[in-house]
This record gives structure tokens, C-alpha cells and sequence, in this order.
């Protein structure tokens, strides 16, 4: 079945209109250190002021506890939305109670307003789905209409998300349909060659992953912190370097499948060995299978892949036509080890068909870095609804909204 979406809801104009969106913003001292969740949600903020609904929009911000707590208040992003929209939004400080409610009845067509976190609410996250509804009854009260836009919570069964869904006549926002209509290209019919380059610090969070894309794929890239768990996998010592101990089966099994399938696993020939996890420990670069030969010995830590690799990888990334990428190649946090990092994201923007950047600190990578989200195909927006949706998992958020 598919999505619903926008032009599904007929017109609605002087229709209060609930948007859930993912404003969850990184926020330090108040201050809004990367706004692109907000932008990412003004296509269809825009769209609905442009239909003359009065608009409510409402999301999470941080791990509250249920209860209102000022450092984790959406009044900030709401300030950023007015700026980002060049009109005031009214914001209520509360979620579903009397400031709520004034606040939506003083909207007239085309206005926007913002609610309080909906995470000061213990119903939002509830695990009983009777307090989860009795959240989402009152949310629903607030509006005629939900547009669902918030794509990092769609594996969340969550009130807002899954519930008040079932309570409106609802509809997907254009985030959503972006990021599903993407996505889907990378698991269904995907455009061959098609490369799957997976890095972060973990190959643990990202077993499901690889599991589901590793038939799919012709190439996959090992880097990030991972790597030394394909390496120690295929019998190299790694120093001091993250190794997941109790994944080394897994991996094994992975080597094997790849060899099966005929495909192609691409694993760093060099990496960046430090002499401790510090932005200026020393480093020289080594031979994979050569790690613990370096003046650190059996000391050292891989920080990075090194400068062959990521000339490998580059190779690798611009001959596909489609191009998934999760996780960092290294510690890109810090300078001295972000070169890995670099040379994979300047790829994916050279690639001739599709490239996608999925994973919360592989797009803060692309940016912090200074890449241009549009030399992208897509940058997601989704940490974990993205790496579930590639799993192949359902996610509540989605279904709700007629995908199967
Ligand atoms: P994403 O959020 O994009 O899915 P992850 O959360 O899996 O990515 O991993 C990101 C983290 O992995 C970064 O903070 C980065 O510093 C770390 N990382 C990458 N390479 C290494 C490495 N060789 N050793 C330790 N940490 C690493
Ligand atoms: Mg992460």
C-alpha cells in the first residue's frame, strides 16, 4: 500500500492543521547549533500556510523526563521558525493545556503556531497504550487535520507519532514522502553498480544493516571504527584500535556471505594509527595487515582509514550509480583524522546516479566538514528510522500512513 500524502487531504484551507515534525535540534546554552531540522521541515510548513490552514506544529526536543524542564523548551526553535518563515509564529507553553488551546483558537488562516515539547507529556512515550492514546486524544483535540513530517520518529510508537494518527484524517508531509520515496530506491531496484559504504564506531548498531543490504549491494566498504573488527576477522592484530571481540563470528560470517554472493567486499588497506584517542596524539600511517608495526606497537589506535583507502574508496564510489553511505571513516570530530572522511563524502558527490548520506553524525560529518547538502542525492534526515527502514523493519510511524 502506499503512502499517504499531502494532496490526499483535500483543501485545507481554515482547517487547523496538526504538523508533527522533528525538530529535535542540537541546542547549546539555548543557542541552536544546526538548524537543518528546522529547514527540513519548512517545505510543507510552507505549503500549508500557502493553503490557508492554521498551523500546529509540534515535536520533541532532547530526553525530558516526561515533565516540563525549561532547558529542553521548543521556544528557541520556535523563534528560528519565525526567522526561517519571515512571519511570527505564536508558541504556547504548554503541550495540551489552556495555553495550548488559546493559542490554536487565536489562529487565523495562514498562521502558525508552535506547541511545547511534547515529551513533557509522560503519554507521548508511554509503553501503555492506553495512557499513549489517552496523550493523543488530547493532542487531537488541538486540531482537525495531522501531517505527519517528523521522519526521525517513525519507529517510534509513539502518541504523536503512531496514535494521533489513527485519531485525524492524516497524511505523510513531504519530508516523509522524500526520505521513503529514497530509501526505498536503495532496497528495491536499486541502479547497478550499487555501493553500500558503512563506517561509525560500531558494527554492532549497524548488524541489521548489513544483513539486509549485503544481498542487495555489488560492493560493500568497511571503514570507521568497524573496520578493525572485518580486519581482526581476517586474522591482522589491531592494537589498541576498537575491536568488538564477541562480533568476530558475525563478521566472519559476513566475509563468507560476500565471497558466496559475489560480492564485492572492499576493506581499507592502510590505516591511521595514533598513539592514544586525542586530537593531537601522534600518527603515522600503516599497513592493514601491519598495524601493531608502527613506533605505538601494539599501543596504537586506529583513528582513520588511510590515504590508499580512501583513494580506494573514492575509486569505489564514483564507478556506482548508486551510493549508500553510514558512518564516519574515522574520527572526523578531530582534524587530524578526518581525511577519511573527506575523501568519502567528496565522492559521493561526484557520483553519476544516486548518492545518499544516512546516519546523525555522518551528516553533521558532511557538514561540519563544509560540503553543501545539495551535492548530495540525499542527506536523510533519520538516524535511527533510517538505518530500520534499510533493515527492512516496519516502523509504526509508516504504516500508519498506508506504506507497506
Ligand atoms: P552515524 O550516526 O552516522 O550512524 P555512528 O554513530 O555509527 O555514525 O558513528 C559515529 C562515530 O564513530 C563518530 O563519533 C566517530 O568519531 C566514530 N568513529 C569513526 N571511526 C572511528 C574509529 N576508528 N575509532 C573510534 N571511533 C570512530
Ligand atoms: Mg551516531
Amino acid at each position: 500500500m502506499a503512502l499517504r500524502t499531502l494532496d490526499s487531504l483535500g483543501s485545507l484551507a481554515g482547517k487547523r492543521v496538526i504538523v508533527r515534525v522533528d525538530f529535535n535540534v542540537p541546542l547549546k546554552d539555548g543557542v541552536i547549533t544546526d538548524d537543518g531540522r528546522v529547514r527540513a521541515a519548512l517545505p510543507t510548513i510552507d505549503h500549508l500556510i500557502g493553503q490557508g490552514a492554521r498551523v500546529i506544529a509540534c515535536s520533541h526536543l532532547g530526553r525530558p523526563d516526561g515533565a516540563p524542564d525549561p532547558k529542553y523548551s521548543l521556544e528557541p526553535v520556535a523563534q528560528r521558525l519565525s526567522e526561517l518563515l519571515g512571519k511570527p509564529v505564536a508558541f504556547a507553553g504548554d503541550t495540551v493545556g489552556e495555553s495550548a488551546e488559546q493559542v490554536v483558537a487565536a489562529l487565523a488562516d495562514g498562521d502558525v503556531a508552535v506547541i511545547e515539547n511534547l515529551r513533557f507529556n509522560p503519554g507521548e512515550t508511554a509503553k501503555d497504550a492506553g495512557e499513549r492514546r489517552a496523550f493523543a486524544e488530547q493532542l487531537a483535540s488541538l486540531g482537525d487535520t495531522l501531517v505527519s513530517d517528523g521522519f526521525g520518529v517513525v519507529h517510534r510508537k509513539q502518541a504523536s507519532v503512531y496514535d494521533l494518527a489513527e485519531l485525524l484524517p492524516s497524511a505523510a508531509g513531504y519530508l516523509i514522502e522524500k526520505e521513503v520515496e529514497v530509501l526505498d530506491r536503495l532496497t528495491e531496484n536499486p541502479e547497478r553498480p550499487y555501493a553500500v559504504v558503512l563506517g561509525g564506531s560500531k558494527v554492532s548498531d549497524k548488524l541489521g544493516v548489513i544483513e539486509h543490504l549485503l544481498p542487495r549491494a555489488d560492493k560493500i566498504l568497511v571503514g570507521g571504527g568497524m573496520l578493525f573488527t572485518f580486519l581482526a576477522a581476517l586474522g591482522h592484530k589491531v592494537g589498541k584500535s576498537l575491536l568488538e571481540a564477541d562480533q568476530l563470528e558475525t563478521v566472519k560470517g559476513y566475509i563468507a556471505t560476500a565471497q558466496e554472493r559475489g560480492v564485492e567486499l572492499v576493506l581499507p588497506v592502510d590505516a591511521v594509527m595514533a598513539s592514544g584517542f586525542a586530537a593531537d596524539a601522534d600518527h603515522v600511517v600503516a599497513a592493514a595487515d601491519a598495524l601493531e608495526d608502527t613506533a605505538f606497537g601494539a599501543e596504537g589506535m586506529g583513528l582513520d582509514i588511510g590515504p590508499k583507502s580512501a583513494e580506494l574508496f573514492a575509486d569505489a564510489i564514483r564507478s556506482s550509480r548508486t551510493v549508500f553511505w553510514n558512518g564516519p571513516m574515522g574520527v572526523f570530530e578531530m582534524p587530524a583524522f578526518a581525511a577519511g572522511t573527506r575523501a568519502v563524502a567528496q565522492a559521493l558527490t561526484e557520483v553519476d546516479g544516486l548518492s545518499v548520506v544516512g546516519g546523525g553524525d555522518s551528516a553533521a560529518a558532511v557538514r561540519q566538514l563544509g560540503f553543501d547538502d545539495a551535492a548530495f542525492g540525499h542527506i536523510s534526515t533519520g538516524g535511527g528510522a533510517s538505518l530500520e527502514f534499510l533493515e527492512g523493519k516496519k516502523l509504526p510511524g509508516l504504516e500508519v500512513l498506508g506504506w507497506a
